[in-house]
C-alpha cells in the first residue's frame, strides 16, 4: 500500500466489526479476559473508591460487561458532553436495559457551556486548536475531576495501538495529573480481539461502528474512516495526530 486509500460505499458494514470467530482467536480472547478479570480482581481488593470511565466505546463496552457480569466492586460512570451522536444515546438505553441498571452520567457545568457559546458560537471547536481544547476542557476534563474526585483508581479502555499518543500505554499506572491510580486493562489487546469478545458474549455496541466509525466522540467531531486509514483519523480530522486528545488522559 503506498498510502492512498479507497473510499467506502454508504451503508458499508465494517468487516472489523464482523470477525471471523476462529478457535485461536476464541482462546486468545478468554485467556486475556481472565488476565483483565484478575486485574480488576486484584485492584479492587488492594484499592476502594475505583471508577471506570465508560465513553461508550468498543472497548469500554468490553470493560462494562466484564464489570457488570462479575460484580466486581467498581462503579461506573460516563460523560455526556451534550454534543453526542444519537447513536451514543440509543447505546446507553440498551446498556441500561441490558444490565438492569441506571447508568452514573455527569454533564459539563451549564454556565460554562452557555458562557463559551455566547463567547465564541456554537461551533468554535472548528476554529483553532485552543477553541477544541476548551470546548473539551468543558465538557469533559471538568466533569471527569468531578467524578475523579475522592476516588483512589480509575479505570479506562484506552488500547496502545489506537494512537501514535497511546503507543506505551502501561496496564497500571499513576496518573499524576488527576493525583490516582490508572488501570488500562485491554492495552495489549488487538481492535480484532475487542470485537471477538463483543462477538462472543453478545455485548451491545454503538452501531457507528459498523458504519466505519472506529472511535467515537462528541458527533461533530467524528466522522467515518476510509479503508487504510487510522482508527483515529475521524477524531478532531482537521488536527495534527500528536495533537489529537482531549485532555482527559494526560501524561
Ligand atoms: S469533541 Fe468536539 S464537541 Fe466534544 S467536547 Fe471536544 S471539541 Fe467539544
Amino acid at each position: 500500500m503506498s498510502g492512498e486509500v479507497s473510499f467506502l460505499k454508504p451503508n458499508a458494514i465494517n468487516p472489523a466489526t464482523q470477525p471471523v470467530l476462529t478457535d485461536t482467536l476464541q482462546a486468545s480472547v478468554n485467556a486475556k479476559t481472565d488476565q483483565v478479570l484478575a486485574l480488576l480482581k486484584n485492584a479492587s481488593g488492594e484499592l476502594t473508591n475505583i471508577t471506570f470511565a465508560n465513553s461508550f466505546g468498543a472497548e469500554d463496552m468490553v470493560l462494562t460487561d466484564i464489570i457488570l457480569k462479575n460484580q466486581l466492586a467498581i462503579e461506573i460512570f460516563s460523560l455526556d458532553t451534550g454534543r453526542l451522536p444519537v447513536e451514543t444515546y440509543d447505546l446507553i438505553a440498551e446498556t441500561e436495559q441490558r444490565y438492569h441498571t441506571k447508568l452514573n452520567v455527569l454533564f459539563p457545568q451549564a454556565q460554562a457551556v452557555e458562557f463559551y457559546v455566547k463567547t465564541n458560537g456554537i461551533n468554535a471547536f472548528y476554529e483553532s486548536i485552543e477553541l477544541r481544547k476548551s470546548c473539551c476542557h468543558m465538557r469533559k476534563v471538568e466533569p471527569l475531576q468531578r467524578a475523579l474526585k475522592g476516588k483512589n483508581a480509575w479505570v479506562t479502555g484506552m488500547r496502545a495501538a489506537q494512537a501514535t499518543t497511546r503507543s506505551s500505554l502501561p496496564v497500571r499506572e499513576f496518573d499524576e495529573s488527576n493525583g490516582l491510580e490508572k488501570f488500562n486493562p485491554l492495552s495489549d489487546w488487538s481492535e480484532q480481539e475487542v470485537w471477538t469478545y463483543i462477538r462472543m458474549h453478545n455485548v451491545p455496541y454503538n452501531k457507528l461502528h459498523d458504519q466505519f466509525y472506529p472511535s467515537i466522540g462528541c458527533a461533530p467531531c467524528t466522522r467515518a474512516i476510509a479503508m487504510g486509514e487510522d482508527i483515529r483519523a475521524g477524531r478532531w480530522w482537521w488536527e495534527d495526530p500528536t495533537s489529537k486528545e482531549c485532555g482527559l488522559h494526560v501524561k
